[in-house]
């Protein structure tokens, strides 16, 4: 397969959608970020990068990080999380107050922010430092180029009300732990990440590898577990336009509101797409089209 020219292809097919989605304007730092980004890369697990355009410029990782997040916390409780969080689809906005207050502070799952604040206070318990540890473990992943972006997650601390609250209601309900400060910070930390599309493609790889990071053959997760990490990111990872992910571009992936979207074929590959200009459920306009063009034209899917 010649996936160079897939991208090329791709990269001239998606060029009449710039213009169509707005950057998030809700984080200070990224309606500062250029709407006419666009990169590409493609990591296969036998060893081989392929990318195109602003592949190689860091950007904020956001919501992509909820996957390390619930990556480190299986990896150190395994099923005993799913007490506290579900695995559902949640149908609704990723940042819905409405549904947990229904569902009794218990989030529907672990890619809505409420559901990665409960991940979060759950790694709170088992780590000395869970900011340090959360980058060792990214890099693990045989990335090495990953850091915390301190001003977006100090303007996500100062403004981020609605998960404040999210928070608070947990704790209200008894499923928050630790003190509220301490998750948020932890939270707003991992949603800060900024890496590049080959790293993200790079570090994705060893959920298309059966839970093991090819290259250094380290394990992360066992194979059950990569499969039910897939499967949630298959159901969940795009919030309410999950289902229309999964009928369109038919990979387990999971986007964030930084505009990188990233995915896998297990078996074969990882891709991670960034293109910063959104759409209304908070998912790249670009990002999402690429995927949708690279399934058809592989003909690669998991379907
Ligand atoms: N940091 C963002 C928030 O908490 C992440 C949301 C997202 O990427 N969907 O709102």
């Amino acid at each position: 397969m010649d996936y160079q020219a897939i991208l090329e292809e791709i990269f001239e097919e998606v060029q009449p959608l710039f213009g169509q989605g707005q950057v998030a304007d809700y984080i200070e730092p990224l309606k500062q970020v250029d709407p006419n980004k666009f990169g590409i890369a493609i990591e296969t697990l036998d060893g081989q990068c392929y990318q195109l355009g602003d592949s190689q410029e860091r950007f904020s990782i956001q919501s992509v990080s909820k996957v390390f997040n619930l990556a480190l916390a299986t990896n150190l409780v395994g099923d005993a999380l799913w007490q506290r969080v579900g695995m559902e689809p949640s149908g609704n906005p990723f940042n819905s107050l409405v549904q947990l207050e229904y569902e009794n502070g218990i989030p529907r799952n672990p890619f809505i922010n409420a559901g990665a604040l409960l991940v979060v206070d759950v790694l709170l318990d088992h780590l000395a430092d869970a900011n340090a540890d959360m980058l060792g473990f990214v890099r693990q992943l045989r990335c090495s180029d990953v850091y915390y972006d301190e001003v977006v997650a100090e303007s996500e601390k100062t403004t981020g009300y609605n998960n404040t609250a999210l928070v608070n209601y947990m704790k209200g309900r008894g499923n928050i732990r630790h003190e509220v400060g301490q998750v948020l910070d932890a939270y707003c930390h991992q949603c800060s990440i900024t890496m590049t599309c080959t790293g993200l493609a790079r570090s994705f790889a060893f959920l298309a590898n059966g839970g093991v990071v090819p290259g250094s053959g380290q394990r992360i997760l066992t194979t059950s577990q990569t499969k039910r990490m897939n499967a949630i990111m298959l159901t969940c990872g795009f919030y309410d336009e999950s289902g229309e992910f999964a009928y369109k571009v038919g990979m387990p992936g999971k986007s964030g509101v930084g505009g990188g979207v990233a995915a896998v074929i297990p078996g074969k590959l990882s891709i991670a797409v960034w293109s910063p200009e959104l759409n209304e459920q908070g998912n790249s306009v670009l990002g999402i089209k690429a995927l949708e063009l690279f399934t058809t034209k592989t003909g690669l899917s998991i379907f």
